[in-house]
């Protein structure tokens, strides 16, 4: 008789491979883990510093695999003004060794913990001044990527379908861990700050984001104010010094949220703790804007270098058409303030909106077809922010909103299809082909793009 295979017998079982994260320091591992060994578990989601909103970032029942380790920079090529760096570099770090040999990133970038992959993968946009391209992912010239079974595959801009598409990929297509990014000489720019009334900012949206200045606002719906930023170059602009763009983040981005998260604990009297936060804001918005920061470049208004993420923020963001904004903000400040009459929930941090220029660099660009203006969320309070999350969505659907795949939560299935409509089916094609067994795909991921 034919002895019987072990696989036959019962006596060995192969134990199911388990759901963890994988963190690999080099490329050989990297391959290693994406190769089809059945000790790793699918699906397998890459993963830079996790700064997304959204599902799109982790594998729960599969391999995260964190790319945060692969973080050389590998050359500068101060000549050609380009970088070649390992995708878990953090912006922040590139930022400032480049800013050492005289060079920036062209764009403005806040939350310089995000790493590089994640942030050509995914939308990294700012204010960009005039034209200038806001995503970061445009200036991508090439890239190297471990596809889903474990094989490298280089991508240039001789294959611009190709790189278009792996550009804002989510990590669907393959793992980036290369990157070859144009970047040019340290260019100072000129900041101005205003502050005013929502009527009075929508009436002067229009030529703001028609113009040939970069745009970024904070805008307080409860207390109808908003704080403009607006950037434009200028030839004849002094020095930039780094401390006041340092202290201006500082304030924003880590002492508001902090006290904030401390006033909803402490502060039972919900109209108290409302009108402290407000009068904080207004303060620190006021003063940092108004009083510190005239002279700027990319790589001092790209805020302090921070590794950790800011997990008490909680946020989302929908891409509004440039042209209908100033219909679209005092729409949003009448539904933030309605929202809170009815359900009581309000957001405690000012929102964050900035001008997205047109961009068709990427198969899943928002600003494909027309220049945005993207709006930005953000609360500490947790207790509410589902609720308001899928109100804002039905909103923003409403008013034409474009959902970012990482950064906006809960828009419907149905409206992200038709957001990106053609484009996404011929994305799906492309990640078909790649990946047919669907190993880079979660079940977030898959709801969109199966
Ligand atoms: C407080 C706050 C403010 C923010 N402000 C802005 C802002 O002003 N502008 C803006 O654009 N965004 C903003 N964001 C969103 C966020 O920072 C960006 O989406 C960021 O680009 C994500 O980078 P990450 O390294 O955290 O990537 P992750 O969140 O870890 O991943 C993002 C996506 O990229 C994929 N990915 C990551 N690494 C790779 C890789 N090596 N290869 C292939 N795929 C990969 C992931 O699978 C995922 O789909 C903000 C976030 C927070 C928390």
């Amino acid at each position: 008789m034919k002895s019987q295979g072990f696989r036959d017998t019962g006596r060995i079982d192969r134990r199911p491979a388990r759901p963890g994260a994988y963190a690999p320091s080099n490329l050989a591992n990297l391959m290693r883990c994406l190769e089809r060994d059945p000790d790793i578990a699918v699906p397998i989601r890459p993963q830079g510093a996790g700064s997304s909103a959204t599902d799109c970032n982790i594998a729960s029942s599969g391999t995260t695999v964190k790319m945060s380790g692969l973080d050389r920079i590998i050359r500068i090529d101060a000549l050609n003004f380009t970088v070649t760096a390992e995708a878990g570099v953090r912006l922040g770090a590139l930022i400032s060794t480049l800013a050492a040999e005289g060079l920036e990133l062209i764009g403005s970038f806040d939350q310089t913990e995000r790493t590089l992959g994640g942030a050509v993968a995914s939308p990294c946009m700012g204010p960009g001044i005039g034209g200038q391209a806001s995503l970061l992912s445009t200036q991508v010239l090439s890239m190297s990527v471990v596809t889903a079974d474990g094989k490298v595959m280089k991508v240039s801009d001789t294959q611009q379908h190709l790189l278009s598409a792996f550009r804002l990929s989510y990590g669907m297509l393959g793992v980036i861990y290369e990157l070859t990014l144009r970047v040019r000489p340290t260019t100072t720019f000129t900041a101005s700050h205003r502050s005013m009334d929502v009527d009075t900012f929508a009436h002067v949206a229009d030529r703001l984001a028609g113009g040939n200045v970069g745009l970024k606002f904070y805008l307080m719906p409860y207390r109808n104010h908003v704080y403009l930023d607006l950037r434009h170059y200028d030839t004849s602009n002094g020095n930039t010094y780094n401390a006041p763009w340092k202290i201006k983040d500082w304030g924003q981005s880590t002492v508001l949220p902090n006290v904030f998260k401390s006033l909803n604990r402490v502060m039972p009297i919900p109209s108290v703790r409302y009108q402290l936060m407000d009068t904080l804001s207004a303060t620190t918005h006021g003063l940092v804007n108004s009083k510190l920061v005239r002279n700027g470049n990319n790589a001092a208004s790209g805020g302090r270098h921070r590794r950790r993420k800011p997990s008490n923020l909680l946020y989302s963001t929908w891409c509004f058409p440039a042209s209908d904004f100033s219909v679209v903000v005092k729409a949003y400040a009448r539904f933030c303030r309605e929202t809170f009459a009815h359900t009581a929930y309000r957001c405690d941090l000012p929102a964050v909106g900035y001008r997205v220029a047109r961009d068709n660099s990427a198969l899943l660009s928002p600003s494909f077809d027309e220049p945005l203006i993207a709006l930005q969320t953000i609360s500490t309070q947790k207790r509410g922010w589902e609720g308001f999350a899928l109100d804002l969505s039905e909103f923003a659907e409403n008013w034409g909103g474009t959902p970012l795949f990482n950064q906006t939560l809960a828009p419907r299935d149905a409206y992200v299809s038709e957001s990106y409509g053609g484009r996404m089916e011929f994305f799906k094609k492309i990640r078909r082909q790649l990946d047919p067994g669907g190993r880079l795909l979660n079940p977030y991921l898959a709801r969109y793009f199966k």
